[in-house]
């Protein structure tokens, strides 16, 4: 596994695209790459750093 490559954690609902930071520059723009319904009823969204290119997965918690 490259844990450089796809970094995944589970963001809070309420703190969406509002608490995300990217690691790597700081940057908070990102875009969305795509967005998918995952299993437990999470949400994935697959995000690049609008900075610095990082990409990152993150899921969303229902509820
Ligand atoms: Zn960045």
């Amino acid at each position: 596994m490259d844990a450089t490559a796809t970094e995944r954690k589970v963001w809070p609902a309420d703190s969406d695209s509002r608490g995300i930071e990217c690691r790597k520059c700081g940057c908070r723009h990102f875009r969305v790459l795509y967005t998918r319904n995952a299993w437990g009823g999470r949400i994935m969204r697959r995000r690049e750093c609008r900075n610095c290119g990082k990409r990152m997965t993150t899921w969303e918690k229902p509820g």
